[in-house]
């Protein structure tokens, strides 16, 4: 039995096809390529259903960071905070906004965001902002991270790329003051069918802002100020809408896949996330911790012989790539936490018999 990574072919089924069809042929008949109603009734739903005040759609999750740090007043030389572990992305932002990347060291069971190295990188770094990152679908803890930030006067953005369903202790991901960040790249757990992205926020003004920056700061009456294209294209804007339908029931899957996981491996030789997280992550991926690096990579290829699909997230920290190397800040345990990690299935579409064989062949590895 083979046991895919991702779950396309069943996400875009028969069904979805012919609505998403109709959809786009209504939009070809009206010329509405750009800012259409779907735009217009996703960006409401989903500000909605994440407890959000504003959803702002624009052309991917990483213009959404950059587009965030911009709209909190981020200037070129500023210094912003970035945990080393994370998708390349999250630190390239600040570099693409002329900002400066800090790293911030790791909590080194969960790859979050660590509130002590925080502490430790805002005493002796004049930062302007934080990006704490929602890692793998768990929630950061803002509870820890955000009174530091506050004592000086730092912006925090949450890329949340990852944790769209995941739950903060005070609402959805997207819920808090925070600007928070979303990519709907195809393998997220909200896709378009393409590039997207959105930014949630629960203040009008910044809201306000981010929709002219988005949009080369364009008013009818006139442009405002030096914006930028990053529009969000009314084809993806629908079919995220036409996806928001499955949205939650999605999520819920994952987390009772996520639950079956958990406790058919707890038992072997091999690190899980806190159990604490079956009812808070969103799910996005399941990584189990290896010994190392080797242990690691023999897994992969033999779990890659019984035809499962596994994704190595991360092999290297951001402060480990060619680019980013020079950087300042802390990464010792992001340093030893890469490598170290491989995630198995886990999309709403996985079936009994597949889990039951991933797991089948975990305990084969291990025995
Ligand atoms: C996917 C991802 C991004 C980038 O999103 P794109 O839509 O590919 O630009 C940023 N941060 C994290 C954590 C991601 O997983």
């Amino acid at each position: 039995m083979t046991v895919p990574f991702y779950d396309f072919p069943q996400l875009h089924n028969e069904t979805f096809r012919i609505e998403l069809l109709e959809r786009y042929d209504q939009i070809l008949k009206d010329n509405s390529f750009i800012e259409g109603q779907y735009n217009a009734l996703f960006e409401k739903e989903f500000a909605k259903l994440q407890q959000a005040k504003h959803c702002c759609l624009v052309a991917n999750g990483t213009d959404a960071l950059e587009i965030s740090l911009k709209a909190y007043g981020i200037q070129p030389g500023d210094l912003v905070g970035v945990p080393a572990i994370s998708y390349f992305a999250s630190a390239e932002a600040i570099i693409n906004v002329g900002a400066n990347v800090v790293f911030i060291d790791i909590n080194p069971v969960t790859g979050l965001i660590c509130p002590e190295s925080t502490q430790r990188i805002l005493q002796q770094y004049d930062l302007k902002a934080i990006i704490p990152v929602h890692i793998y679908g768990l929630p950061v803890d803002l509870e820890a991270i955000t009174p530091l930030c506050q004592a000086k006067n730092v912006a925090i953005v949450e890329d949340g790329a990852q944790a769209a369903g995941a739950t903060l202790s005070t609402g959805p991901v997207g819920s808090s003051p925070n600007l928070t960040t979303f990519s709907f790249y195809p393998t997220k757990n909200l896709g378009a069918l393409g590039d997207a992205g959105a930014i949630l926020t629960t203040d009008d003004d910044l809201a306000e802002t981010i929709k002219l920056l988005r949009n080369h700061g364009r008013l009818p009456s006139g442009h405002q100020l030096i914006g930028r294209n990053s529009r969000c294209d009314h084809f993806q804007a629908a079919a995220l809408h036409l996806k928001l339908e499955k949205y939650l029931a999605y999520n819920k899957i994952r987390q009772e896949l996520a639950r079956y996981y958990w406790k058919h491996l707890q038992n072997l030789p091999l690190g899980l996330l806190p159990k604490k997280y079956l009812e808070t992550s969103a799910w996005h991926l399941f990584p189990l911790a290896l010994a190392d690096e080797i242990e690691k990579t023999r897994l992969q290829t033999f779990l890659k012989q019984k035809g499962i699909g596994t994704a190595p997230f991360y092999e290297l920290a951001m402060s480990q790539e060619k680019p980013l190397q020079d950087c300042p800040g802390e990464n010792q345990k992001a340093h030893e936490f890469a490598g170290t990690r491989l995630c198995l299935p886990l999309h709403p579409h996985l079936s009994a018999s597949q889990m039951e064989e991933v797991i089948q062949e975990v305990r084969n590895f291990f025995s």
